[in-house]
């Protein structure tokens, strides 16, 4: 068993809810060991990173807040408490500042995370913070203590005074984030809502002929329409479906439609900075003997990709009538199959119901153990809103961890 000082936190998972909670914790006096599985902390913030980080978004709370599921009352005091401009002002301390993009959406000065994650390590490690990588959580032995497996020192165990579970969701697993803790909560008698891919791409059935030549081609400034949803962005035509950033913002409804069974529809309006009278009177002027193809890049300035699809949902048999055509380009519809898999998902659904944890994140049926970040059971669509979440989470838990230390030592 390992000798430890008596007010000692154990954090098991180095992903941003993790270490954030670390530099708070340690940055208030206490020891703090964290422990990961990885031989490095940080993979998926990292990965995170490869696009741009998007940190956070600057647009007003109220509508912030509404951007959460299930219910936003869950995560609102902890985002209240560490909201977008404390999570600004704790990236500027550790010496990266952040910019708003003309999206609203915030990014760190580098857009990348590495800088932001070697300087926050660095602070860690001049606070103190010990890491353990490549020691996997396996849950707690009879006396409470935790239980750890590495691939060399074999079995260990671990009783500290307060322990934050920051294990992350299952979506990239070849980060750390497995899900397998599951399993561990779920013997322990907590109630785990299943895990679910959120911010994900869907399934949908393309030729051949379509798949192998349109597959990783973007349909760029379209907008999707799922049941009363309607969204603008971007798309990206996979070999099995489609994915994508307005993809994503539809997954929600358009997930929960298909797990109950609804229609699974998406109509997508190829020219929507264009009414469709402006579409038709585009058209309506064909030349003689002009081929559909530069009909419509001509008038409409349609993409490769788009007249493609445009053929693919017709059965290559696009309408020649102007006002067919037009309702078509406004309104073309995709059948969806299915949700694709749950490894290739930005973010996770499902996790530790809410009923589990009190105001704080602390488990009710575990005392002294706190469960923050992704692997909560709550879900937000992409710009910033994901880390948003699992920094509060994790701010929350630790500065309770802070006060009931100092309570129990005064
Ligand atoms: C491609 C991609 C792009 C993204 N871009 C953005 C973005 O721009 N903006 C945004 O807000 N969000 C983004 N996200 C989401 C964001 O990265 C996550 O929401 C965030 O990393 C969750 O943090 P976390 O600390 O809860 O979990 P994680 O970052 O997943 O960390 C969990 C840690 O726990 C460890 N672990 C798991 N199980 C065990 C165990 N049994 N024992 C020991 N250790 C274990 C893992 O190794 C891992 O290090 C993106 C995600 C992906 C995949």
């Amino acid at each position: 068993m390992t000798s430890i000082p008596t007010q000692h936190v154990a954090i098991i998972g180095g992903g941003p809810a993790g270490l954030i909670a670390a530099d708070l914790l340690s940055g208030a006096g206490l020891a703090v060991t964290v422990f990961d599985q990885m031989r490095s902390p940080g993979r998926k913030f990292l990965l995170a990173g490869r696009g741009g980080l998007n940190i956070t978004h600057s647009e007003p709370i109220e509508e912030f807040l509404n951007r959460y599921g299930p219910d936003r009352s869950f995560l609102e005091p902890a985002i209240r408490a560490f909201d977008p401009e404390a999570l600004r002002n704790w990236c500027n301390e550790l010496g990266e500042t952040t910019f708003i993009g003309t999206s609203g959406r915030v990014f760190p000065a580098s857009f990348r995370a590495t800088p932001l994650l070697r300087k926050l390590l660095q602070r860690l490690r001049t606070q103190g913070v010990e890491f353990r990588t490549q020691h996997r959580w396996t849950g707690w032995n009879h006396n409470h203590a935790l239980r750890f497996v590495h691939p060399s020192l074999g079995e260990t165990e671990f009783s500290p005074h307060a322990t934050l579970l920051s294990l992350g969701g299952a979506s990239w697993p070849g980060t750390g984030a497995t899900g397998a803790w599951t399993e561990v909560l779920n013997t322990a008698g907590i109630e785990i809502v299943p895990l679910r891919p959120a911010n994900c791409g869907f399934l949908t059935t393309w030729s051949d002929h379509f798949a192998s030549r349109f597959a990783g081609i973007p349909l760029k400034n379209i907008a999707l329409r799922y049941q009363n949803a309607t969204v603008r962005g971007e798309a990206m035509i996979t070999a099995n479906g489609i994915e994508g950033g307005a993809i994503y913002a539809l997954a929600r409804p358009l997930r929960t439609g298909i797990e109950g069974g609804h229609e699974s529809t998406i109509l997508l309006d190829l020219q929507p900075d264009r009414t469709a009278e402006a579409v038709s009177q585009k058209l309506s002027s064909r030349r003689p003997k002009e081929s559909t193809s530069n009909w419509l890049r001509r008038t409409l300035r349609l993409s490769r990709a788009a007249v493609a699809l445009l053929r693919e949902q017709t059965g290559n048999s696009v309408p020649h009538d102007v006002a067919q055509l037009t309702h078509l380009i406004k309104n073309l519809s995709i059948e969806v199959d299915g949700v694709q898999p749950i490894d290739r998902a930005i973010s996770t659904a499902g996790g530790i119901a809410q009923q589990e944890v009190d105001a704080d994140f602390m488990l009710s049926k575990r005392p002294s153990v706190y469960a923050v970040g992704e692997m909560l059971d709550w879900e937000a669509p992409t710009g910033g809103y994901l880390l948003q979440a699992t920094l509060s989470t994790a701010v929350m838990a630790a500065r309770s961890i802070v006060a009931k230390t100092a309570a129990s030592e005064a």
